[in-house]
Formats: structure tokens, C-alpha cells, sequence
């Protein structure tokens, strides 16, 4: 199957969650923080994850990793595209039920209210659970060796990292509130993990 099939769909799926993320961007520089916990690593993480999303799946589109392309597969196709579509649509929701709330990174906001309904009902990090679709998608729609696991490992890595130090600082900051809503709740995978 043309690779090009796969690489146009991603392209799509990546800047759509671009789009997404806008209007939320400019409500978070507007509403004051009151706790940041965006240290050094925070910020290597980042870059990181603009490496395996955009940098290297551009990349996988020229010449300079031609030597790593394999050849793509249209079941692969349908089913990254499906992943894609179900990974935007929890991106699109998790932010909307964030809604002032959501931070890039790890920050507490004036007026922070803990968010348990929405997609948050069930799972703690549903915008995580999305960025693993994400991820998956990538890995199905890019037939490249370096560019489709490329957002899956550098998230993985950010994931492994944060979710710890996130839990820790919403605990720190409601306390009982979070607990019990922790104990409600799962965090990526409904009814699992
Ligand atoms: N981990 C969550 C949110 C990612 S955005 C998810 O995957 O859906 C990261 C910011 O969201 C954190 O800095 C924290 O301030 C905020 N946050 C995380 N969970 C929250 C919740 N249940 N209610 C309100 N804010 C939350």
C-alpha cells in the first residue's frame, strides 16, 4: 500500500491535535497559577515529546530516513486511522472537562477545582489514555522503523515519570477530596489499571 496513505492520515490526526490544544492555551495564560512544578526534566520531557511527534515523523517523511521505511500494511492503515479518530475525540473531551484547569505541565491554577465527572469519572489521566492512542496510531499509520515508535517511547518515558509526581502534587493540594476520588477511579484504563 502507498506509505503516503498512512503519513497524510497522521499528518492530519497530529495537526487536528494542535488545533485542539489552541483555545485552551489561551485560556491557561490567562488564568494565574498558584503551584508550579514544571522543574528542569519537565522541559526535557517536552522537547522530547516534540521530538517523537513532529521532528522525527517529519523526518521519516524525507530522504534522511528513507534507509528505515518498511513497506505499509492497509489493515495497519484502517486500524491506526480508527485509533486516531477515538484518540482525538478523548483529547478534544478531557480538555473540554479540564476546562481552566489543564496545564501543560505540572501546575496548580487560583481557584483549581478537582475535575471527577466527564471522562474524569472513570479514569484519573484520560488525556494520557489519548496521547497513548495517539501514540498507537503513529505506530500503525508510519511504516518507518525510527518514526512510528518515536512518540510511543518518548511518552511512555514522560508518563513513567509524571504520573507519580502529578498524583503526588494533587494530593497535596485536596487531599481527602483526592484520595477518595483515587480509590473511585482507575487511571488510563477503565475498570483495569
Ligand atoms: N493527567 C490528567 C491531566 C493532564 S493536564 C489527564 O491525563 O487527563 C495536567 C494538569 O492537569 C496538572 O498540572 C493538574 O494541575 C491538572 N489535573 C490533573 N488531574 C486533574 C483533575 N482531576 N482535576 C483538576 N485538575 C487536574
Amino acid at each position: 500500500m502507498n506509505p503516503w496513505i498512512g503519513n497524510i492520515i497522521f499528518s492530519i490526526g497530529a495537526i487536528a491535535s494542535v488545533v485542539i490544544r489552541i483555545p485552551h492555551d489561551k485560556i491557561s495564560q490567562k488564568t494565574r497559577i498558584s503551584e508550579n512544578r514544571r522543574g528542569a526534566l519537565e522541559i526535557v520531557l517536552m522537547a522530547l515529546i516534540g521530538l517523537g511527534m513532529f521532528l522525527l515523523p517529519i523526518l521519516g517523511f524525507t530522504p534522511i530516513l528513507e534507509f528505515a521505511n518498511y513497506p505499509s500494511s492497509a489493515a495497519a492503515v484502517v486500524a491506526g486511522t480508527l485509533m486516531l479518530i477515538a484518540s482525538l475525540w478523548l483529547f478534544f473531551k478531557s480538555h473540554a472537562d479540564l476546562g481552566k484547569n489543564w496545564s501543560m505541565t505540572l501546575q496548580i491554577r487560583e481557584e483549581h477545582a478537582l475535575v471527577s465527572n466527564g471522562v474524569y469519572k472513570s479514569i484519573r489521566h484520560p488525556m494520557y489514555t489519548s496521547i497513548f492512542l495517539l501514540s498507537f496510531a503513529q505506530l500503525l499509520l508510519l511504516s518507518n522503523w525510527i518514526s512510528a515508535p518515536a512518540l510511543l517511547i518518548a511518552f511512555s518515558i514522560l508518563f513513567a515519570i509524571r504520573l507519580r509526581t502529578e498524583e503526588q502534587m494533587m494530593l497535596d493540594k485536596f487531599g481527602a477530596q483526592y484520595e477518595s476520588y483515587r480509590q473511585k477511579t482507575k487511571r488510563i484504563i477503565p475498570g483495569v489499571w
